[in-house]
Formats: structure tokens, sequence, C-alpha cells
């Protein structure tokens, strides 16, 4: 949808701040590879797409799903280990999440959302759209944090919440445990730790939150294999989750959903599996691609890998790859630290050979 003309009658309505923005665009990946996406590229065995199917027959979709998805909660506090004392509430991907959170800040005049740059940018789209102020701080060309201006940005700021992806997307790093450890103490109001990647990464931020009550841990299936369910969670105090779920609508998770991750969830094994095969796959293509000269490789700890080309134009090489039925991410564009960047989610060895053969 072109919005290049928009007409006055719509101009003097419409938020302006969601004027100038335009829609998150997904590319379309008929008959290509899809490594552009963090997707996890294993289909469903036969058997288990059967009594999977099994399963879903029995949902009741004449009814209203569980407003609460009581038992998709619980399966989900085993399959994560969530102490008793930490609740969960559970949202239409963590998308859903990130716009819960924003709107629960509403009301108050002007509020500042912090986060870092490149990151999700979801986080500045609907920071946006609300009509929120967004304050991004550029990160190191290394993509590490640079720390003083990161603390010296909150303390001129006081964001009422910061976003910080662990690891972050699309860099794939995580920021030492020492400034986060600094950032819960200096902030002034909510950190969100995004953990959309954590399983694929050596550090999981679950046990700050029984110190720190500023913190929330947001989680997602998406990026271990459950993406089209749309289940994103977030892990925090009670407190905090009772004022989120007022702005939550009912039934938000739908119920083939509700039944489909209890269903998988419940193979032992079947997910973390794959998590594992996934992690050894990205040092097998880091490893690679680093040896080839013709590619900057980044430090990943997620199920994708930054890399930045030193020889061909990356633009060029994105469309090679398509031409060749491989679809990955283009950052080049994007952000000034992201210049001949792309983006490969980690797939199937045979996919990821495929890949390689085309660009080295
Ligand atoms: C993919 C992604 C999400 C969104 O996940 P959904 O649960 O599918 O909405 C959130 N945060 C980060 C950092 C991501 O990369």
């Amino acid at each position: 949808m072109s919005s290049n003309l928009i007409p006055d009658r719509i101009k003097k309505i419409i938020n302006p701040a969601l004027l100038k923005t335009s829609a998150y665009q997904v590319k379309d990946a008929t008959g290509l590879i899809k490594l552009d996406a963090m997707e996890n590229p294993f289909s469903l065995s036969n058997e288990v797409k059967s009594s999977l199917a099994d399963a879903l027959a029995q949902a009741p979709i004449n009814r209203y799903s569980d407003p609460d998805a009581k038992q998709l909660t619980s399966t989900l506090r085993g399959y994560w280990a969530v102490p008793e004392h930490q609740d969960i509430l559970l949202g239409n991907g963590s998308d859903e999440l990130i716009q819960l959170v924003l709107m629960s800040l509403l009301g108050r005049g002007p509020v500042n959302v912090m986060s870092v740059e490149p990151s999700f940018v979801m986080y500045k789209k609907i920071t946006e759209a609300l009509g929120l102020n967004y304050i991004p701080v550029d990160l190191k060309d290394n993509f590490e944090i640079d720390d003083e201006a990161f603390l010296n940005a909150i303390s001129m700021h006081q964001p009422s919440v910061i976003f910080l992806a662990q690891p972050n997307n699309p860099t794939g790093n995580l920021f030492s445990e020492d400034l986060i450890l600094r950032v819960l103490k200096e902030a002034p109001g909510l950190v969100v730790i995004d953990e959309a990647y954590g399983q694929f990464s050596s550090r999981e931020h679950l046990y700050l939150l029984e110190k720190h009550q500023n913190l929330m841990i947001m989680r997602t299936l998406s990026k271990i294999g459950l993406a089209g369910l749309r289940i994103g969670a977030l892990i925090a105090n009670k407190d905090w989750l009772c004022q989120l779920n007022k702005v939550r609508l009912p039934y938000n998770i739908n119920v083939l959903s509700q039944i489909a991750a209890v269903h998988l969830l419940s193979i032992p094994h079947m997910l973390d599996d794959q998590v594992s095969q996934l992690t050894q796959e990205r040092q097998r293509l880091m490893q690679r691609l680093s040896e080839s000269g013709k590619w900057q490789v980044f430090p990943s700890q997620a199920n994708f890998v930054l890399i930045r080309s030193l020889q061909e134009d990356a633009t060029q090489v994105y469309q090679r790859l398509i031409d060749e039925g491989i679809l990955v991410k283009l950052l080049h564009g994007s952000h000034g630290l992201l210049n001949q960047c792309l983006r490969l989610t980690v797939g199937l060895p045979e996919e990821n050979n495929q890949l390689l053969a085309s660009i080295l």
C-alpha cells in the first residue's frame, strides 16, 4: 500500500508521527530458500504432524479461547523454569508485548523510550506510532555499547522504558553483563531485556529478576520454531504485569495456537535439539565465511550471522542471491553502522551449503 500522496482529510486527522513512517515491510519469499527472518528451518515429522492434527481437531473453535491461556502459561513456566513468584503474561508474538508495554505509558505527558541502534526496529516503530519519543543511542562500530554514552543518555533523558535485545538483532552479540547491571541500577523506569534469541546464546537473564524490581524479561517461541503460532511472553513481577494485563485485549492468544504450543512444547527435546543443531550450524557458517577472506564476520550468539562484504557490493550480492533462489536480509542502507552488511539466518545444513556456494 503506497502512501505517497496523503489526502488532506486524512492528514488532518492521523497522528503526525504515524504519517511520516511506513508499514513494516516483509519481502515475498515464494519459491526462495528463506534465510531472512530467523525462522527455524526444520519441518515437523509426519508423526508429530499427525499427533498435532489430532490435538487441534479437538479444539473448541466455537468458543473464545481461554483468556488467561492457563495451560500454555503453565507449560511455559515449566519449559523455562520460571520461579513461582514471577508472573508470565502472554502476547500475540512479543511484538504485541512491546506494544502493551508502550501503551501502558500513554497519558503521562512526554515519555521517552530508549534503545540502542542498530537494534530491533519494532521498538522504534511502535514508540513513534503511539506518539512517544524514541531515543536511540548508537552502538560503537564493533556493535558493543558505548557504556558512558548510554549511561549519560539515561541520566539526560530519564527514559520510562529501555529496551535491550540480548542477543541484539541484527548484530548477534550480547552486551557486557557489567553494563546490563549498571543500566538496571541507573534506569529511572522499566528495563525490558528482549531474549528473542536467548536459547541460542551463552547467557540468559531470568536470574536478574530476583534482585531487580524494574526488570522484565521478554521471550518468544518464534525463533526456536513456532513463529507461525505468534506466542510471546513477558516474565516479571506481578505488580508490573497486572497493570499491563489491563491493556491486553481479551483472547489475544487464539485457541489453535494455545493447543499447538502446549502440544509441541510437550514433546521432549524436539525444539531444544533443533536449537542445538542450529547453534552448531551457526559455528560452521561463521568459520567458513571468515576463512574466505571475502567477508567480515561479526560474532553471533543467535540463529543468524551478520556479515560485511569486503569485496563485492552487498546490494549486488543480495540481488544475485535472489536470482539464485536464496533470500537473506539486506541491511546496507538501514543504518550507517551497517554499511555493506547482510544478515544470514542459519538454515538447514543443505541450505547453508547452497548459501555458502553462492557467496564464497
Ligand atoms: C523476532 C524478534 C522479536 C519478535 O518476535 P515475535 O515474538 O515473533 O513477535 C522480538 N524481538 C527481537 C529482538 C526479535 O528479533
